[in-house]
């Protein structure tokens, strides 16, 4: 028996020839292993064998007597190699399964890597579109929304107020509540005086400022657009269209009430002019005036406030039937004017 970790091991021989050993010839075959007989003289009398693998063999040796007559006894001994634990079926199996569990383990560890790396790259990639998205759409000195926001949102919302007109436009059934827009066109009064007398960065300073000032007045769903360089359109949404004069007051005051801190200046009061128009202004018929020239109205009423001493409101709720050309020249008109603020309940 070979011990496992015995590498080698070796046969000495001898045939029984006291008088004339060196006539003898000698041959040997390790069944199993070696695949002829290995002949050998009388001056080399030993077989060696290293690295065998496990399992049975038998060592056959032959001998010739002085004559050269090969002996019909032969010896025959078997050899068992035995196996290490790590040469076993079983352990080579589970050592095989191991691998390939490994193997697997390792493949799925880097395939959620890889992927988790993907999906990271994926979301930066996101936020980088969808912050380069959100940059094209803000004006940049204000922080407020520019034209191209607006007209990429404003359909959807004239679609939902004509919905929710529809019932009221065709059957005459009850008016809805809170489901009117308000346009508002609001403009700094004598802004380039500012500009001329403090200088650029003051008029910027002043338009920074103004987000903060209208967000206390408006909603963060409603839009809050700069509309040119110190002219900003407001579009309340989903709003009731009896609180349009109202509200169109309350900014107007947010903006004269407070002064405007400027770096290393005093504060300076300013004040603005705001026209209104309610969408739509025909109820009725909702789709008589689009929202482009609802803001043409809107546009309208901020020129009468302009032109009858600035700091005002002026706005219109409700034209009936009127066309917007008659609704333009009946603004001209000054009876519907009362002091710094009115609105045209109905012009019709
Ligand atoms: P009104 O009361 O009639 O509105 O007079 P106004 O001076 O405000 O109006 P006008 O349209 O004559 O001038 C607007 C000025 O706003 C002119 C322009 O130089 C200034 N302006 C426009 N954009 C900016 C800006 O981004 N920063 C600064 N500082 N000024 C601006
Ligand atoms: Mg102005
Ligand atoms: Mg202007």
């Amino acid at each position: 028996r070979i011990a496992p970790g015995q590498n080698n091991f070796t046969f000495d021989f001898a045939a029984l020839d006291l008088a004339e050993p060196g006539r003898l010839r000698y041959a040997y075959r390790l069944e199993g292993f070696d695949p002829d007989w290995v002949q050998t003289g009388p001056e080399l009398r030993s077989a060696s064998y290293g690295s065998l693998a496990p399992g049975s063999y038998v060592m056959r040796i032959r001998a010739t007597n002085r004559h050269g007559q090969w002996s019909s006894h032969e010896l025959a001994v078997p050899v068992t190699v035995e196996a290490a634990w790590w040469q076993h079926t079983s352990v080579a199996v589970a050592a095989l399964v191991a691998l390939i569990a490994a193997m697997y383990g390792v493949i799925q560890l880097r395939t959620r890597q890889l992927r988790v790396q993907h999906l990271i790259l994926e979301s930066k990639v996101q936020e980088r579109t969808q912050a380069l998205e959100e940059a094209s759409l803000t004006d940049p000195l204000t922080g407020m929304r520019n034209r191209r926001f607006l007209s990429r949102h404003i359909e959807s919302d004239i679609d939902l107020v004509a919905r929710r007109y529809s019932g009221y436009a065709k059957y005459g059934a009850e008016m809805p509540k809170d489901a009117d827009l308000i346009f508002y066109l609001i403009d700094i009064d004598h802004f380039k005086a500012l500009n001329d007398e403090l200088g650029h960065a003051a008029g910027d300073a002043v338009l920074m400022q103004l987000r903060e000032r209208f967000s206390t007045v408006f909603r963060d769903t409603d839009y809050m657009v700069r509309w040119g360089g110190e002219e900003f359109l407001i579009v309340a949404r989903a709003t009731d269209r009896s609180h349009a004069l109202q509200l169109g007051e309350r900014v107007r005051l947010a903006v004269a009430n407070t002064p405007f801190a400027l770096e290393g200046g005093a504060p300076i009061y300013k004040t603005c002019s705001v026209g209104f128009a309610c969408f739509p202004l025909c109820p009725t018929r909702p789709s008589l005036l689009d929202w482009s020239k609802t803001i043409n109205v809107a546009d309208a009423a901020l020129y009468v406030a302009k032109s009858r001493g600035r700091n005002a409101c002026v706005g219109i709720k409700d034209t009936g039937h009127l066309n917007d050309s008659e609704i333009l020249e009946k603004l001209q008109d000054t009876q519907y004017f009362d002091g710094t603020s009115f609105t045209v309940e109905r012009t019709a």
